[in-house]
């Protein structure tokens, strides 16, 4: 293929694109496709010849669109959101297409200055004070295992990566019982051992971790003659969107000289709203690292998470590496790949840059906002529902609510409802019991795609029950 057929080939993938958009709400949201039905449309064996351009893209519209499911449909209320904002996408475009490697301040400069600016604009953003940098990682999931790496090298002295671990009596980290499955892998990845991943029950009104009792566990495992050697909190968990009460688990952390983490995956973008920060973010600003994905509900898509340190050194002690090939003259630089596991890395800022000039601050709030506020007013409908129990009331936009009947009851009409496909709902489990989650934060949704899932949900439930 020469560049002009690129250039031909863009501008219909463009065209094709905005279509594609358009015309979203037509489309069932979850694929309707059964397992084993798009590989056996695929030859067995790779072509030999050169295939035409238009046949390939025949086959991606007949046999591989009927088995994508649509994360950027306006109806949307599974998992969590993955935003592709127009903007962002453009960016990706340009970045795609001068596919530069970024590890380097010299292998990109702008790659390098550009995330500085945008880790700062966001760091702003979100009310965090002037000490905080960052670094643009492609997963939150990175994030915490690079948090974690630098709580085992912190409280190792820094000889683990030397040395190994044996020998080092073992190291426990602590969380509640809340927190996102990456964590259990950050400490299965990094030698800590999921027995040492202290999980302690959330409690209260957004299921947090208890201060006093982060406390006496941190306590009992000294005298048991275990390391200490960080916290994780949250805000926003994935099941229900459990939130820790920041400030005392910090004072707590700080008392026993722990690495502190916060995940904030999903809320996070949530905080660039004044008013969500006074109620969710009371004493953020001493945590030592804080993730949070702007390529869920913020609107640059996949792969885009901030994380924010407040003093760099620890993670840079961690995990920078400099072999002969990689060394660099001149003045001093940043070299992001000193900050993260892998080397090579995307220009992940130029999507951040674009969608939040194009949107300004402000038209990314009212989005925010708009999508708290219908999951509170979705979450009141469903409550009238005849025989239906709200589980967890709203934690930002997201809910849980049982049908009336057992575990089995709530699995089938999320499937009935899934099957239906005017919406897109998932499972998910508290306290012992099945629950059906609801969230809101697709960017292009309206208040009556939201309030369109009480309708659905009774008209199935009607069928199945
Ligand atoms: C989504 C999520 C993660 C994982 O994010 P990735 O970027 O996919 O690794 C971690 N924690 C929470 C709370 C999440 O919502």
């Amino acid at each position: 293929m020469d560049w002009d057929d690129f250039a031909k080939w863009s501008k219909d993938i463009a065209d094709w694109g905005a279509q594609y958009h358009k015309t979203l709400r037509d489309r069932p949201v979850r694929a309707q496709s059964k397992p084993g039905a798009i590989a056996a449309q695929l030859p067995a064996h790779p072509p030999a010849e050169p295939e035409d351009m238009a046949a390939i893209l025949k086959d991606f519209e007949e046999i591989v669109m009927p088995g994508m499911t649509h994360w950027q449909h306006p109806r949307f209320f599974a998992y969590f959101p993955a935003n592709a904002t127009p903007p962002s996408m453009l960016a990706e475009q340009l970045v795609n297409t001068v596919a530069a490697q970024c590890m380097l301040w010299q292998t990109s400069p702008a790659a390098t200055e550009v995330e500085g600016v945008m880790v700062d604009w966001l760091r702003q953003a979100m009310g965090l004070p002037e000490p905080y940098t960052g670094v643009i990682q492609d997963s939150a999931s990175s994030a915490t295992l690079s948090a974690v790496l630098t709580m085992r090298e912190r409280a190792t002295g820094y000889s683990g990566n030397r040395e190994g671990l044996a020998g080092k009596g073992p190291l426990r980290i602590y969380c509640s019982d809340q927190v996102h499955s990456s964590i259990d892998r950050a400490c299965w990845v990094a030698g800590i051992g999921q027995d040492n991943l202290v999980k302690l029950p959330g409690t209260g009104p957004r299921y947090g971790l208890d201060a006093g009792a982060l406390d006496r566990a941190i306590r009992a495992d000294i005298a048991a003659g275990y390391t200490p050697a960080g916290v994780i909190a949250i805000t926003g968990g994935t099941g229900v969107g459990a939130s820790d009460d920041l400030g005392p688990i910090l004072e707590v952390a700080r008392a026993h000289d722990l690495y502190t983490h916060l995940d904030a995956a999903w809320a996070g973008s949530a905080m660039i709203c004044p008013e969500i920060r006074a109620e969710y973010w009371q004493g953020v600003a001493g945590y030592d690292s804080i993730v949070f994905n702007p390529h869920k509900w913020l609107g640059a898509q996949f792969d885009c998470s901030v994380q924010f340190l407040r003093d760099a050194t620890a993670q840079l002690n961690t995990l920078k590496i400099e072999p002969e090939y990689l060394k660099t003259t001149g003045a001093a630089v940043t070299n992001y790949s000193e900050w993260t596991i892998p080397l090579g890395r995307r220009f992940r800022a130029l999507k951040l840059w674009f969608l939040i000039r194009a949107y300004g601050l402000e038209g990314l709030q009212a989005r925010i906002r708009n999508h708290v506020t219908w999951a509170q007013a979705l979450c009141e409908a469903i409550r009238g529902l005849d025989g239906f129990e709200i589980v967890t009331e709203p934690i930002l936009s997201l809910f849980s609510f049982r049908c009336p009947g057992d575990d089995y009851t709530q699995q089938r009409l999320v499937d009935a409802i899934n099957d239906d496909g005017r919406i897109y709902l998932t499972q998910g489990a508290f306290e012992g019991r099945k629950i059906i989650r609801v969230q809101v934060g697709q960017f292009e949704t309206t208040r009556d795609d939201v309030m369109m899932v009480r309708a659905v949900v009774q008209d199935i439930w009607e069928q199945i029950k």
